[in-house]
């Protein structure tokens, strides 16, 4: 982001689901969810073994996801998550649209 002169964030602010990174002027929290932590639609897998453990496990992950959002959102704040994929250098100028989206209350 500091190459792109996206400015106005930092990271590790004090704020519920402890986003990523907080726009605390525009009010907006960004997540970068792992895919498989999250279940991110394209990567995520259920492991072969242990596979209840690991269904309970992720769909508390999904749930939680949900609550924090839906909490953030309560207190005025929006709510931008990220799959780490996105992160790769090819899907950099898309994810920079969405945070710009965002950032300007479009998003
Ligand atoms: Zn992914």
């Amino acid at each position: 982001m500091r190459e792109h002169r996206i400015t106005g964030w930092r990271r590790g602010a004090p704020l519920l689901g402890k986003p990523d990174f907080v726009f605390r002027a525009a009010k907006l929290a960004v997540f970068v969810d792992g895919c498989f932590w999250h279940g991110c639609p394209r990567h995520a897998r259920i492991p072969k073994t242990r596979v209840a453990f690991w269904k309970a496990k992720l769909a508390r992950n999904a749930q939680r996801d949900r609550e924090v959002k839906s909490t953030l959102r309560r207190r005025g704040w929006r709510v931008l998550r990220i799959w780490e994929h996105e992160l790769a250098q090819r899907n950099e100028a898309q994810l920079l649209r969405r945070i710009r989206a965002a950032l300007s209350g479009l998003g």
